[in-house]
């Protein structure tokens, strides 16, 4: 068994460094091994070519119970016991830096709009927990008040942390994070991002217990008075009200042209390089028009 959860996260902390989540020593995994065992991996290794004989066994409070000579506990380790700790239902802790969920938390922007199915009837939704200092007791801190209702967490200016029943399930979730980074990432880029409606939340909500798809906590997609509280017993998705309507269109943004043009004191009007661009772009479509009619 521990023999097999070693070789599980040697394996996992190789797809984190193939796939680019970790660089240099970064990230740290855990797994519950009993009530009061972690095997945790050690510090100052790169995820990407550890052996199974690196892992170390600690307790629920941290303490190193057995590794090999000079192995230490991860430094990241008092976030994990956090959540050891606040959630029975897990049973492992994947921490890595993903580049574009780590880029949402470092721009202070939450994945929590209801855009893909998929992340909205698994996840919920991926708040960001304030800065804490790495490795210290702050972060552990910082984390706290989302991880009774979540199992994916964005954490400011840091990177992501997975919650899982088991090591793979952490792991998946990991992966799920930073694609639905990616695809919010291109959906930003092109200038569109359709939301599902609330009523469509609901569906995929109910959808939890169809599939039998485990989850901390309810979606909230109600618009709540005090969102600190809410996301300690819920997760709260940004859903548009849209009655009868599945998918809501994305809000269309104000036309550049008209948006503060300013007029010097001199009578000169200055423009941006958008504002100037788009009325070229308006001529263009104008000469055009003219010229079929
Ligand atoms: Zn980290």
């Amino acid at each position: 068994m521990s023999d097999e959860l070693r070789a599980g996260i040697v394996e996992v902390g190789r797809r984190l460094w193939a796939r680019g989540f970790v660089a240099s020593n970064d990230g740290n995994i855990s797994v519950r091994i009993g009530p009061d065992r972690l095997l945790v991996t050690p510090a100052s290794v790169s995820k990407g070519f550890m052996t199974p004989d690196m892992m170390v066994v600690t307790d629920l409070q941290g303490r190193l119970v057995s590794g090999a000579p000079g192995r230490k506990p991860s430094s990241e380790i008092l976030m994990h016991l956090e959540a050891y700790r606040l959630r029975p239902d897990v049973g492992a802790v994947v921490h890595a830096h993903p580049p574009l969920a780590t880029g949402f938390a470092v721009a202070g922007i939450a994945l929590d709009r209801a855009v893909l199915a998929e992340v909205v009837t698994t996840l919920g939704s991926i708040p960001i927990a304030e800065y804490g200092t790495p490795s210290t007791r702050e972060l552990a801190d910082s984390v706290a008040p989302y991880l009774r209702a979540h199992d994916g967490l964005l954490l400011a200016n840091h990177g992501a942390l997975a919650l899982g029943a088991d090591l793979f399930g952490a792991y998946y979730k990991m992966e799920t994070i930073e694609h639905f980074a990616r695809i919010s990432l291109v959906a930003r880029l092109l200038g569109r991002e359709h939301v599902l409606s609330r009523e469509e939340v609901t569906r995929l909500q109910n959808l939890r217990g169809t599939y039998g798809i485990a989850s901390p906590a309810p979606i909230c997609p109600d618009p709540l008075t005090d969102a600190s509280v809410a996301e300690a017993v819920c997760q709260v998705v940004q859903a548009p009200e849209a009655p009868g309507e599945r998918l809501v269109p994305a809000p269309v943004t104000p036309d550049p042209i008209d948006r503060d043009i300013s007029v010097g004191a001199d009578g000169e009007i200055r423009l941006t390089y958008a504002q100037l661009t788009a009325l070229i772009d308006e001529a263009v479509r104008e000469i055009g028009a003219r010229r079929r009619t």
